[in-house]
């Protein structure tokens, strides 16, 4: 993994994109710019009786197409920079995804596994109670991102409905399924993903039944992106990682196994009948299909050309870097791009949303379904556009992405 800046990573990629399409100069320069930023000062009464005062963000990127939507990040690692990066690639998201909806992302600076419950509640209270006129169900909605959970999501929830004085389900997504959540929203984002692969398959002339798959990570995306392979798919899930190293089986690993050895001793390494096999390893391994699901930049100019896989299927925010990227599509890699591999996760969200406003909710086949069209018609879309544009998905997915925001941006008279 690589330290690179992500604000300057999101922008290199618009200027890419704004080069390809032409961009107007001025539309460029509002489009590297979030719409607007908070920056707050979050008081916490902590157990002990004393208060601690804590940082936080929102960042809303752009509103062009609808309300912002993007999590909300609990993390001693926090920067505007990323929080920055992470509110533009949600703009580019759900503008891919063709929801409507606008980017944005928010993030606390603090260590949430060092809070004790009562802690984490009033923390998660306290950043409501600052931010809570600049977001709303037709402003801005946040939803669980990293080290934030549904009941965190529960608890804001109560406390945007406490000072509207509204029962305001639709203000938060992400919510546990009693109190306003969705079906499917747990493996929303793996198996989004798979409609994806499962396109890409065809394209690349995989026969998925007999494709091989290594996957880094095994949280909430690399997990389900294990069980889902072999459930949809009937794959074979030859290596999984974690961040203490991975398993490999070259027949195939028992992921009922997996799942125990990750559940008893909180790592993959050591399932039975599994040989180890370090992160770097297995992004290398001969396989049809690499699963990235764990962090950022970990495919850079130093292994891309090692990269064995016909495809990469970006589960995880940022896995390659920009230089990687180009190595990649030389190579003939059929990369599908983070913004469009993980979109199920917000896909999901927007059905929340829905279903909140219409106090109608739906069945889980009828979340899948409605999933499985909305990815299947975006990944579509990104290979025309890459087809029309002679260029790698990732560039196709922006300027399918950016030219729909430019296009609302116009049509309102801001440009
Ligand atoms: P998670 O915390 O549940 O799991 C992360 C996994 O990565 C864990 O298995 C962890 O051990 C592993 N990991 C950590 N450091 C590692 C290292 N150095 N090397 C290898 N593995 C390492 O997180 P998640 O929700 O599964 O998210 C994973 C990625 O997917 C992130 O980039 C996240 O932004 C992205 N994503 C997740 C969702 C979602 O709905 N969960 C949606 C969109 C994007």
């Amino acid at each position: 993994m690589t330290e690179e800046n992500p604000f300057e990573i999101a922008l290199k990629q618009l200027d890419d994109c704004a080069k390809i399409l032409k961009l107007d100069h001025d539309v460029h320069e509002i489009l590297r710019h979030p719409m607007r930023e908070l920056h707050i000062s979050i008081p916490v009464r902590m157990d002990n009786g004393k208060t601690r005062v804590f940082q936080g963000f929102r960042v809303q990127y752009n509103n062009a197409r609808g309300p912002t939507k993007g999590g909300i990040r609990f993390h001693p690692q926090e920067t505007i920079d990323t929080v920055r990066a992470l509110a533009a690639w949600m703009t580019w998201k759900c503008s891919l995804l063709d929801l409507p909806l606008g980017g944005g992302k928010g993030g606390v600076i603090c260590n949430p596994k060092e809070l004790s419950v009562g802690e984490l509640e009033r923390l998660s209270r306290a950043y409501i109670k600052q931010i809570w006129q600049f977001i709303g169900p037709n402003k801005d909605i946040p939803a669980p991102d990293v080290y934030t959970t549904a009941q965190i999501m529960a608890w804001m929830m109560d406390e945007y409905s406490k000072i509207t004085g509204n029962n305001s389900f639709g203000c938060i997504t992400g919510k546990p399924i009693c109190i306003g959540g969705s079906c499917g929203r747990d493996d929303a984002t793996a198996r989004g993903g798979m409609y994806t692969i499962r396109e890409a398959a065809k394209e690349v002339s995989i026969n998925l039944k007999n494709a091989t798959v290594a996957i880094q990570g095994y949280g909430n995306a690399g997990c389900n992106a294990a069980l889902l392979c072999k459930e949809f798919f009937g794959s074979k899930v030859v290596a999984v990682s974690d961040s203490k190293g991975g398993a490999y089986n070259k027949n195939g690993l028992n992921l009922e196994n997996v799942c125990t050895c990750k559940a008893e001793t909180a790592s993959v390494v050591n399932s039975p009948n599994t040989q180890p096999i370090s992160n770097k390893e297995l992004l290398e391994l001969d396989v049809d299909i690499l699963i990235a699901a764990a962090l950022e930049n970990v495919i850079t100019k130093d292994n891309a050309s090692k990269i064995k896989a016909k495809i990469l299927a970006e589960l995880a925010n940022g896995p390659t870097t920009p230089e990687a990227d180009a190595i990649l599509y030389k190579n003939g890699v059929h990369v599908i791009p983070d913004f469009l591999c993980n979109a199920g996760g917000v896909t999901v969200s927007y059905f929340e949303m829905i279903q909140n406003a219409s106090m109608y909710y739906w069945s889980l086949e009828e979340v899948h379904e409605r999933l499985a069209s909305k990815m299947t018609s975006a990944y579509h879309t990104v290979l025309d556009a890459a087809k029309t544009y002679n260029v790698n998905m990732r560039k196709a997915a922006y300027v399918v992405a950016v030219n729909r925001v430019v296009k609302a941006m116009r049509l309102r008279g801001w440009i």
